[in-house]
């Protein structure tokens, strides 16, 4: 039997890959319901593309080099500086620095843009197919270890923090979140937005990392992990227990951060459809949509991420 190490021992190359898949997918279901009508019709007739694809970025991360990117923002490395767009932050630092450190921001600015014109070319099948991806890009952004150097506890002596925080919390306690955001709202400007949005996920992070100290310092060490049989493998992962400890400290953090996504997500579509001019959309499904159509497919850094 493989003994696998679930999240505890994530590669540079593998951090930060947002909330699991099932989060991913859940926050993009949520978002429909804030759509007002007409929209709230298009995206229900394509419920099942706009949830299936919300994991295509992350999936997308092990054949595109330059997706990594576009998932995170070390904020340490830009002095807690966030340009409010992408042309400024090539000025103020190296291009190689934004792709290591990260891009996230200004990609929901880039993938916003493609939206706006999918919209107002009445394309049914990349409105979907961004809409879901910008869900996933927005639902990053939420996760405070997606704003740090320190993104998965390995600073720190707290390895597998990332996967703890975003996909076990989630996964064990979500069925008492209560997750009702109220109607989507405009967003005036994206940028300001974004970079809103990444400023408060950072400013959580002292707390992610304080809390899982304490439940460290409460609990025996003997009765933090406990394995899972996947498949043919053994998985170690967080204790029930301690997960339970985290989640009870975090003090609705968790759940503060998906509603906030969720809304997030409704607004992003609601106001790149006004930007675009309520355009009628297609009373048909938009199926089989092809993945390589996508514009923001290029292996180019230029083109990666703007
Ligand atoms: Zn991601």
């Amino acid at each position: 039997m493989k003994l696998l190490l679930f999240g505890l021992y994530l590669s540079a190359s593998m951090q930060a890959f947002g909330w699991g898949f099932w989060a991913h997918r859940y926050i993009n279901q949520q978002a429909i319901s804030t759509l007002p009508a007409p929209l709230i019709r298009f995206y229900k007739l394509n419920r099942h593309g706009v949830i299936s694809k919300a994991v295509l970025p992350d999936q997308r991360r092990y054949a595109v080099p330059e997706e990594g990117c576009r998932h995170y923002i070390d904020m340490e490395a830009y002095q807690h500086v966030v340009p409010l767009y992408f042309h400024e932050a090539k000025a103020m630092f190296s291009e190689d620095t934004l792709l290591v450190h990260g891009m996230l921001p200004w990609n929901i600015q880039f993938f916003y843009s493609q939206l706006i014109k999918a919209f107002e070319n009445k394309d049914a099948k990349n409105i979907i197919k961004i809409s879901a991806e910008i869900g996933h890009y927005i639902a990053d952004a939420h996760v405070p270890l997606h704003t740090t150097r320190n993104y998965n506890g390995q600073l720190t002596g707290q390895l597998g923090i990332h996967a703890l925080w975003e996909t076990r919390l989630p996964e064990l306690f979500y069925t008492r979140y209560f997750l009702y955001t109220g109607p989507a709202k405009r967003i005036d400007t994206i940028a300001s937005f974004a970079r809103s949005i990444v400023l408060s996920s950072h400013a959580l992070c002292p707390r992610v990392l304080e809390c899982d100290l304490m439940v460290k310092r409460k609990l025996p060490e003997n009765r933090w992990y406990e394995y899972q049989a996947k498949g043919t493998s053994m998985m170690r992962m967080y204790s029930y227990e301690y997960a339970r400890h985290y989640h009870v400290l975090l003090n609705g953090m968790v759940e503060q951060q998906m509603k906030l996504s969720i809304l997030a997500v409704g607004s992003i579509w609601y106001s790149a459809w006004l930007e675009a001019g309520k355009p009628a959309l297609p009373e048909t499904q938009a199926e089989n949509i092809e993945e390589e159509n996508h514009p923001n497919t290029h292996s180019t850094h230029e083109h990666s991420c703007h």
